[in-house]
């Protein structure tokens, strides 16, 4: 849609009353968003007044965003990690927020390889549960019927000051927001709760499926919360559908399922159904799986998951799945905060923007200029507000939450494509500095150059060492793994490094990844293990050859840590001598490291 009518486009009309409430709430915040960021600012930093973070900068008393701005830091996780361990260590007292931290949630997003803990408080699963009941009204109603989300729900870690540690949607499932949602008929899970909340991620991805399936004619729309989910729900069915039909066909449950409460649930669902076991079984042993979803599920309207940012390269599988059904992104949110909505959630993902809605958050905006980190001591970061962006400029996001951080920086890139009402729209541009994502993992360049360094200890006493590397994040494999391409100097040809020393290496790059990417590997079994592809002596300076054809300048060329454009792939890919597979899973435990020093 183009930014004009993206501007002046009216939501939708509504399909009933509470439809008709949600679409004028969401008119009324973005009508006047400045007024409701001036709120949330005074609101967040009376609350906030006598916490130790604040009283540190001396606002006294002062709740305006001038004062506010000039006395307060801009900050990254880092800065704030001496509070944050204090709270993981059990202090109680009003450190960053005077509420009490009712739980740390876990972020993807890993700070010295260990994900990040972001402290939070009860209400904030108000504010949550208040944007999800927003999303349905925006969705063109389908019909009346049946929702299947796949969904995997991780095991509680507990920290050693007693509060809990978790994703943020493992916290909101186990929450009485969503255990006692009141019905609606518009969104009914084809999964029981109890199939949802299971800790165990096999079991709570077999029982789901298998209800799924018993309800495939009911099912209207069909998602998990990101592109990569709905993937590995799908390469689920594809290993497990002799089970799942032979439990539909006789009428019992696989024993796998051992958890007594789901089973409990589940042999109330599961009775015997030869036509669906038949049907199932036509379905799935066919040599192709293009458009599965729409022969499994065949009145599924669309597909409700996120496929921005890093999640678009699964478009194409996605497309090829569900044989070219529409994709609703419907949110953008963070285990910091939920920030805001697709107010077009039909449209093409390209198309996708996201209108960020004032009352979740005190909202800035940190120009962004590539190859610059923002803050320098000559230039004092100059930040906006969110009314004041401007069409077509890209900024990092930064925010002030009612948990208690302060200036903030997300780290996501995002850029403007239009405004509803004076509320800005984002294109979800990337999120700073990650170079390989096949999951919720991120890594980043440095994390690389260590796993790289790392390993290559391993090629010393083949007096052999990598001179130049590149990565790549291969999809096309279920699930996706990193590919690493490998220049080496092999200075003895008579004692190179065989193909289990480069094995090796596979692995011992692993082992340095953070933790997100292990537990991804080891177990979500949603990343498959690291390749390591070595290429012909030259490669790299053939690479550079290309990209000054292509207008680089021969000065400033820097080796790409990451490749993706297909010419770039071809020669590089042709070019290829050996690859190799890390042969075992690397060490993932969920407990998490204590920090080091603390
Ligand atoms: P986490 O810290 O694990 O909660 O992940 C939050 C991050 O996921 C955000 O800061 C974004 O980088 C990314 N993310 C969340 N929602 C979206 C979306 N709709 N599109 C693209 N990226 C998203």
């Amino acid at each position: 849609m183009a930014v004009d009518s993206l501007l002046s486009s009216p939501l939708r009309p509504p399909a009933c009353e509470n439809d008709a409430k949600a679409l004028q709430f969401i008119e009324e915040m973005t009508r006047n968003a400045d007024l409701v960021q001036e709120k949330v600012l005074a609101e967040i930093l009376s609350r906030n007044a006598t916490t130790e973070y604040l009283q540190r900068f001396k606002l006294n008393g002062a709740t305006d965003r001038d004062t506010y701005k000039s006395r307060v830091p801009v900050v990254k996780y880092e800065d704030l990690q001496p509070e944050i361990q204090r709270i993981a260590n059990g202090d109680r007292s009003a450190i960053l927020s005077a509420h009490p931290i009712s739980e740390f949630l876990t972020s993807s997003g890993t700070s010295a390889g260990e994900r990040k803990l972001m402290p939070t408080i009860k209400e904030e699963l108000d504010r949550r549960q208040k944007l999800y009941s927003l999303l349905l009204p925006l969705c063109a109603r389908t019909g009346q019927g049946k929702r299947t989300i796949l969904l995997v729900c991780q095991v509680r870690n507990k920290d050693s000051g007693g509060l809990l540690a978790r994703p943020v949607l493992t916290s909101y499932y186990k929450s009485e927001h969503f255990k006692t949602r009141p019905y609606d008929p518009y969104n009914v899970y084809t999964s029981p709760n109890e199939a949802i909340l299971c800790a165990d991620s096999f079991q709570s991805m077999y029982t789901q499926m298998l209800c799924g399936l018993y309800e495939r004619e009911r099912v209207l729309r069909l998602g998990a919360v990101f592109a990569s989910g709905l993937i590995r729900a799908i390469r689920f069915l594809q290993l497990n559908w002799p089970q799942l039909v032979q439990d539909i066909r006789t009428g019992s449950l696989n024993p796998k399922v051992s958890d007594p409460t789901v089973r409990d649930c589940m042999t109330r669902i599961v009775k015997p159904d030869r036509e669906l076991a038949d049907f199932i079984t036509n379905q799935c042993s066919t040599d192709s799986w293009e458009g599965i979803i729409a022969k499994i599920w065949p009145n599924t309207k669309y597909l409700d998951v996120i496929v921005t940012g890093a999640m678009a390269q699964y478009i194409p599988t996605l497309e090829y799945y569900s044989g070219g059904l529409p994709m609703a992104c419907t949110m953008y949110a963070s285990s910091e905060c939920y920030f805001g909505l697709n107010l077009n959630p039909m449209c093409k993902p390209s198309e996708v923007s996201y209108t960020i809605m004032p009352n979740m958050a005190y909202f800035e905006f940190l120009p962004h200029e590539p190859n610059s980190s923002g803050l320098t001591r000559d230039s004092p970061p100059r930040l906006v507000d969110l009314v004041d962006v401007e069409l077509g400029k890209e900024y990092e996001l930064v925010i002030t939450t009612y948990a208690g951080l302060c200036r903030y920086r997300v780290g996501d890139i995002l850029r403007v494509t239009g405004f509803h009402n004076s509320a800005p729209q984002f294109h979800f541009v990337r999120r700073k500095n990650v170079l390989l994502s096949i999951d919720s993992d991120k890594t980043d360049e440095s994390e690389l150059q260590k796993a790289v360094e790392n390993a290559s200890q391993l090629l010393r006493g083949f007096n052999t060492s990598v001179v130049e590397y590149t990565s790549y994040a291969d999809t096309k494999t279920i699930p996706g793994h990193y590919v690493i391409y490998w220049e080496l100097l092999v200075k003895d040809s008579a004692n190179s490094p065989s193909a289990e020393v480069l094995e090796q290496c596979c692995l011992a790059m692993e082992e340095s990844l953070n933790s997100v990417y292990r537990q991804g590997r080891v177990a979500d079994n949603s990343i498959g293990p690291l390749e390591i592809r070595v290429v012909k002596s030259g490669t790299f300076e053939e690479l550079m050859d290309y990209a000054i054809t292509r207008g680089a300048s021969i000065n400033q060329y820097k080796v790409p840590r990451c490749v993706s454009f297909t010419p770039i792939m071809e020669l590089i890919d042709a070019r290829v001598v050996s690859a190799h597979f890390s042969p075992s899973l690397p060490h993932w435990t969920p407990e998490r490291r204590r920090h080091v020093g603390k």
